[in-house]
Parts: structure tokens; C-alpha cells; sequence
């Protein structure tokens, strides 16, 4: 089959586009999925960016104690915000939550003469995240040996305990973060479980990667499971990301009982999995606006949850009277909040919709995309779709000259 002449023009402009690149750029997201991965997720507030700068532009406190004079702790230096703002005892903060799993699972799944204990994990939550994050594979790479109970859709508290041997490590809990199971299910609770490992002196661990410290029906979403709901059950140990429902930085944060963080503390894996300054000081601001609800909307992730309707369709209206050489219309579509995280719960937003672009939509969504600044879009049948709430209003201007250019 010959290609079509239009089709390689646009293949070699967006290969061309790609290598005079100079590495990372930042996009315009008009996907309408807000912690978008692809697009390196949670845009960072302006007070973790003006920490930023205060800490990396030259030297900072990274392990040095300012009372003392002493080498301090990288690791102490979130500790009173992270305590505050979820309830753990104490905590650690490394590379993201992927790598806050491994680091538990190391420190409490591997035998001393290297042999793996046993990790209990239901049947229904042997998840799959992307990237190839998949439990089963990261137990067996940890040395872990896996116990599975129940079946795919009933889980039983009775499961769990009929597993428990001499040989079993932990209790793993893994956030359905990404899919549902509906139907005939039956779960156990986190309080249920914590209850059981505590009867039997076994840490109860849960992966809840998405982070939510906030309840997000205050938005109008379902309920997301929370890092205090978790803690406040008396999970022993929970492993959450910093760039998802945080709002912050690309992190991993494990929080719970003091004894075993201690634990993980000495783990040597420990240093090949820690952060630096930049995360730290972004991440620390990011926790400082949870701490103030007056301020959480000043990190970008809910600020665009709260952006009205209203406003997003006069934020259109008005692009499309601006650039009125091009059939752009307000259109309601679908958002999502992204990063694994209510995959089944959409919200309401607005999009920019181009109506019979030059060359047709795939085409126009290249170009779109080639551009400076590049702006990602969705096609949907015969119309480009630019969703407005997951582009920061004041970039409007910017969108205007790449839909111009684009045109
Ligand atoms: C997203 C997610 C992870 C991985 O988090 P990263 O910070 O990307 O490593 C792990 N577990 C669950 C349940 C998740 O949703």
C-alpha cells in the first residue's frame, strides 16, 4: 500500500520536531486526564517550585543538622510535615512508591540466610500498575515467596489466617487503584486485616499508591481511600506516590509504626533508592498547603478539580472567538483524574473542539502536538479535543498562538 503524501509529510515534520527537541519540553495537557503519566503527572505549585529554587540553586540543610553543626539525616528532614499530615508515627521518603514496596519487601520478606519468607496477598489484588509494576513479579524479584488466598472476586478474613505460618512475613494489602471488580465480591477491610496481623503479630502492609490526604468528595468524586483512612485502621505500614493524589513531587513515602521504619532505615537498599533536594524541598511545600485546607487549592491538581464549569466553557467561548479563521466550538466532554486513580469515576469539563481541521484530525493533532509550545489533544470522531481543565488558564494565550499556527 502506498502511504498517503499528506501522511508522510506530517511523519517526517513530527520526526524533525522530535530531534531539534533539546530532551524533556513542557506540553500543554489538553488530554482532560489531570495526573497524566505520560505527561509526567502532578504539576507542581508555585510554593514547591519557589522551594526548589531556594534549596537546589546552591547548598542547603540536605544532611547537615543547623543546630548541631553535625551531619543530620535526609531522611528526618520531612518528618514533622509527613507526621502532621498523615497520622504515622514515622516515615521515609524515597524514589516513588514503586520502589517503597521493594524497599519493604526486602527489609522484611528476605530471610537472613537469603531465603524468601512468605507475603500473603489476596488473589483480587495481584495488580498490575503499568511500566510492568506488577506484584507478583516485584515479590518474586524481592526474594519473596507469594501466598495467594481466596479467589479472584470473594476474599475471607478466614483466608488470610488459614495462610499464616511461621514462615510468613507479611500481609500485603494492594490498592485497587486502576480497576474494579463488580459483581458477586466479597472483600476484607483494612481494619479487619490490621486486626488479624496484630492478633498474630504479623506487619500488615498496604500499597495504596494513589496518596489522597484529602477526601475528594469534597469535589464531587467518589471517596478515595486516604493515607490517615489507612493509618486510622491500623495498617502497620502504608506506600504511597508523591505525584499522584499528593500533588507533588515524582516520590515514594512509606509511613507507620516507628519500629519498622526503623527497619528500613538500616536496609543498605535504602541508599540506592533515596531522593534529593529537589524532591525533598518540592515535597515539603506541597505537604505545607495540605496541612492549610485555605491552601490546597494552590496546588495545581485541585485547583483544576474546583475550576467551574462556567468558567471553563467561557474559557472556550472566548478561544473561540479569538480564532474565529477555525471551527472551534465548547463542547462538555469526560475528565479523568488519571495515575491509576478512579479509573471508573469521570467528571464534567469543557473542551476546545476543532471542527474540520486542514488535512483531517490525525493530522491537525500532529501538528498540534509539533508545535511550540506543544499542545497534546484527543480525537474523538471527526473533532480535535483540547480539554480546557487540565490547562492552566493562563496559558491561554499560549494555546491560542499553537492552535494559530496549527491552523
Ligand atoms: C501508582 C501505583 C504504584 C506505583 O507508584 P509510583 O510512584 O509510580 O512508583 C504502586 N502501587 C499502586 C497501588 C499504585 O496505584
Amino acid at each position: 500500500m502506498t502511504p498517503e503524501p499528506n501522511a508522510v509529510v506530517h511523519d517526517v515534520l513530527a520526526r524533525l520536531a522530535e530531534a531539534s527537541r533539546a530532551g524533556l519540553t513542557g506540553v500543554l495537557n489538553g488530554s482532560g486526564i489531570l495526573l497524566h503519566t505520560n505527561l509526567g503527572r502532578a504539576p507542581l505549585a508555585r510554593e514547591a517550585l519557589d522551594a526548589i529554587d531556594d534549596t537546589a540553586r546552591g547548598a542547603s540543610n540536605l544532611e547537615y543538622d543547623l543546630s548541631t553543626g553535625r551531619r543530620g539525616s535526609r531522611y528526618d528532614r520531612l518528618g514533622p510535615l509527613l507526621r502532621a499530615a498523615t497520622g504515622a508515627e514515622d516515615l521515609l521518603v524515597v524514589n516513588n512508591c514503586a520502589a517503597a514496596v521493594l524497599l519493604v519487601l526486602d527489609t522484611f520478606a528476605r530471610a537472613p540466610d537469603g531465603s524468601g519468607r512468605e507475603v500473603v496477598v489476596a488473589r483480587n489484588q495481584l495488580i498490575e500498575i503499568g511500566g510492568g509494576f506488577r506484584l507478583p513479579d516485584v515479590l518474586a524479584r524481592s526474594g519473596a515467596v507469594l501466598v495467594e488466598v481466596g479467589a479472584t472476586n470473594k476474599v475471607y478474613a478466614a483466608d488470610y489466617a488459614r495462610a499464616l505460618t511461621p514462615r510468613t512475613a507479611l500481609l500485603l494489602r494492594a490498592h485497587a487503584s486502576n480497576y474494579r471488580i463488580d459483581g458477586f465480591t466479597a472483600d476484607v477491610s483494612g481494619a479487619e486485616l490490621a486486626a488479624l496481623g496484630a492478633r498474630a503479630g504479623v506487619p500488615v502492609v498496604e500499597d495504596l499508591g494513589s496518596g489522597a490526604l484529602s477526601d475528594l468528595r469534597a469535589y464531587g468524586l467518589p471517596h478515595e481511600r486516604t493515607v490517615q483512612d489507612a493509618i486510622g485502621e491500623g495498617i502497620d505500614l502504608v506506600a504511597f506516590s508523591g505525584d499522584k493524589l499528593l500533588g507533588g513531587p515524582q516520590a515514594g513515602i512509606v509511613a507507620g509504626r516507628s519500629a519498622l521504619v526503623k527497619r528500613m532505615r538500616a536496609n543498605p537498599l535504602l541508599r540506592a533508592l533515596r531522593v534529593g533536594s529537589i524532591t525533598l524541598a518540592a515535597l515539603g511545600a506541597t505537604l505545607r498547603l495540605h496541612l492549610d485546607p485555605a491552601a490546597r487549592e494552590r496546588i495545581p491538581f485541585y485547583r483544576m478539580l474546583a475550576a467551574p464549569l462556567d468558567a471553563l466553557h467561557a474559557r472556550a467561548a472566548a478561544l473561540a472567538a479569538r480564532l474565529d479563521g477555525l471551527d472551534l466550538r465548547a463542547e462538555r466532554a469526560d475528565g479523568y483524574v488519571g495515575a491509576g486513580a478512579l479509573p471508573t469515576a469521570p467528571f464534567a469539563s469543557v473542551a476546545l473542539a476543532w471542527h474540520a481541521p486542514r488535512g483531517g484530525v490525525d493530522a491537525a493533532a500532529a501538528r498540534l502536538r509539533c508545535g511550540a509550545p506543544a499542545v497534546v489533544a484527543r480525537v474523538d470522531g471527526d473533532r480535535v479535543l483540547i480539554d480546557l481543565r487540565t490547562i492552566p488558564p493562563e496559558r491561554d494565550g499560549d494555546l491560542a498562538a499553537a492552535l494559530e499556527a496549527a491552523g
